[in-house]
């Protein structure tokens, strides 16, 4: 497995690649690995030639007050993980790479991202399409797999990918869950057991609203509101917001009908977690 920290022998290695008329699936990260990750990458093995996936921790998608230097961090260990799940090659850029000085240039999709996390994390997407933008224009990819935990950056990427006419497959991958519900994620690791444990009312809440749909209750006010007040009531929990949205656009709806989406964001302590679910009707 090789790794790889600049871009211009990123590109030299893509080039011989792509020379030889072979494919590519990209899984981009922020690295401290954990089993969600690692699925994707076993989802994308076999679509692709060549799999690789990319380690950043990108600073354009943290805001001031957020825990950019605190992100977990463990090259050593994410290299053991990567290649026994087949990774051929880690970018591994540092910030220079990636925004050398003078850096000047950002994406912006527009309107999906005002709502949901983008309301509290008002630069949050534009800085992870501009780095995904980055890395499709380094590794060149014909498909990449984005999980469904973070709903609202997959719709953005599919959204930034159709509207600039990219030549990438995007590829979801459906949320990777600890055996008692709590979607993984590397920020997991920031809880302590009270929390953990607390955390679990997370899934319990979505199920609660997959039961009233299937249930016939359709007016999304009634649903949001019973979960809101379930999570409301779990000690050390602040509700960043409970929606429930349409699927592509992310706008609110008023009506459970067809598919919708409830998306949630929920702090505990000084750690935000979300999660979301399909409800089918
Ligand atoms: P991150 O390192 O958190 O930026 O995540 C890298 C990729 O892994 C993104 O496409 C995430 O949506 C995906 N991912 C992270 N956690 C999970 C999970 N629990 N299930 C599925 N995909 C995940």
């Amino acid at each position: 497995m090789k790794i790889i920290q600049e871009v211009a022998a990123m590109k030299a290695y893509v080039k011989a690649i792509k020379d030889k008329g072979e494919t590519i699936c990209l899984v981009p990260t922020m690295g401290y690995l954990h089993e969600g990750h690692l699925d994707l990458m076993r989802m994308g093995r076999p679509m692709a030639d060549h799999l690789m996936i990319s380690i950043f921790v990108n600073p354009t998608q943290f805001g001031p007050n957020e825990d950019l230097d605190k992100y977990p961090r463990d090259m050593e260990r994410d290299t053991k993980l990567a290649a026994s799940v087949g990774v051929d090659c880690i970018f591994f850029p540092d910030v220079s790479q990636m925004y050398p000085q003078g850096y000047a240039t950002y994406v912006n999709v527009e309107d999906i991202t005002k709502g949901l996390c983008g309301a509290a994390r008002p630069t949050h997407f534009r800085g992870v399409t501009t780095v995904v933008l980055k890395l499709f224009n380094i590794i060149e990819p014909d498909l990449s797999i984005f999980g469904e935990k973070d709903y609202q950056q997959l719709a953005v990427i599919r959204r930034m990918v159709e509207d600039l006419n990219m030549n990438v497959k995007i590829v979801a991958h459906p949320t990777v869950r600890e055996e008692d519900g709590l979607a993984m994620s590397s920020r997991n690791k920031y809880l302590n057991p009270e929390q953990r444990k607390n955390a679990l009312v997370l899934r319990r809440s979505l199920l609660l609203a997959q039961d009233r749909v299937k249930a016939g209750e359709r007016s999304a006010a009634k649903i949001r509101d019973e979960v809101m007040k379930m999570i409301a009531s779990t000690p050390g929990s602040v509700i960043d917001y409970v929606e429930i949205v349409d699927t592509d656009t992310l706008e609110p709806v008023d009506k459970t009908e067809g598919r919708t989406v409830m998306a949630l964001a929920v702090k505990f302590g000084t750690t935000r977690l979300i999660d979301n679910i399909t409800l089918e009707a």
